[in-house]
């Protein structure tokens, strides 16, 4: 086994479903791994098979990241370890049911994992890899993060904050040599579904992405320097367009005066 010229992947999630792709999609581009999870047996057997295919240091950091103190182990290793060029923050569940049926410990639970995790991690690879003048952070958000009318908005606002989150480091590490992109999948096959009481085969046929070609397409708009990838989206002109929407309010959102439908209704409200 040889040191990577590519450097180290963190990859939290790598137990399975799309952590389990980019940690062999990564492993085969020649990174070496950290694998970060809870289910410490499935994490040695992925590395068994991915060491031996390609040769790759895999290493297995057992972490539950909805606890303070295994996060806390994760940051110091993203700090303290100047092999790791990349971290890709997926980690994340989604709730059984809405905020108003769930149990309030599962809602604390997602945003631990949804939230708060990605961003110590990202908040400690940032710094070392700034610098470093090198190295990448990718989020996987979601396409609920454009959609929050479609689901449970506890976890379509977790990938909203992910993806602002995205948004607003890429501007502040690109300077810095940082890379930092933001993925959006759209209903993808994995156990995400599973585990919180879907059934992914009750969707339209047509919806449902494999796990293989979101990453594939992922690390494609990565390799392109995407900020946002949304392997989905047939026309990218869409997005272009709700991003310029949104940005031509630039320099409209602050005012000493409030608007003009609200000043005239106050003024004949304080005149009465
Ligand atoms: P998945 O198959 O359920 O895998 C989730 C991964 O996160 C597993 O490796 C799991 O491993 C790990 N994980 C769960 N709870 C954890 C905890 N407390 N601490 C540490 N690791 C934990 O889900 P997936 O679909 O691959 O999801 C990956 C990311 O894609 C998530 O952020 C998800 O929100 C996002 N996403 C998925 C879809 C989709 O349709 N699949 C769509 C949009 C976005 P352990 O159980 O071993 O801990």
């Amino acid at each position: 086994m040889t040191t990577s010229t590519l450097g180290t992947a963190l990859i939290t999630g790598a137990s399975t479903g799309l952590g389990a792709v980019y940690a062999d999609r990564l492993a085969r581009r020649g990174y070496d791994l950290i694998l970060v999870a809870r289910d410490a047996g499935r994490m040695e057997a992925l590395s068994a098979t991915l060491s031996a295919e390609t040769g790759r240091s895999i290493e297995v950091l057992p972490a539950d990241l909805t606890d303070r103190a295994d996060v806390a182990k994760v940051e110091d290793r993203l700090a303290s370890d100047a092999a790791i060029t990349l971290l890709v923050n997926n980690a994340g569940m989604s709730l059984n049911g809405g905020l108003l049926d769930s149990e309030v410990s599962q809602v604390e639970k997602l945003i631990a994992l949804n939230i708060t995790a990605p961003t110590l991690l990202a908040a400690a690879a940032g710094k070392a890899f700034a610098a470093r003048k090198s190295g990448g952070i990718i989020n996987i958000a979601s396409v609920l993060a454009l959609l929050p009318e479609m689901f449970d908005g506890v976890y379509s606002g977790s990938k909203a904050y992910l993806l602002n989150l995205s948004k607003s480091l890429a501007k502040q590490l690109e300077p810095q040599g940082v890379r930092v992109q933001a993925v959006l999948p759209g209903a993808t096959r994995t156990e995400i579904w599973a585990r919180s009481g879907k059934d992914v085969d009750s969707f339209p046929v047509d919806w449902v992405m494999e796990a293989d070609h979101l990453v594939d397409a992922s690390l494609l708009g990565f390799d392109r320097g995407e900020t946002i990838t949304i392997p989905p989206l047939a026309d990218e002109g869409q997005w272009d367009a709700y991003e310029a929407a949104r940005l031509a309010m630039d320099g409209k959102l602050s005012n000493r005066e409030v608007a003009p439908r609200y000043r005239e209704a106050i003024k004949e409200a304080v005149a009465a």
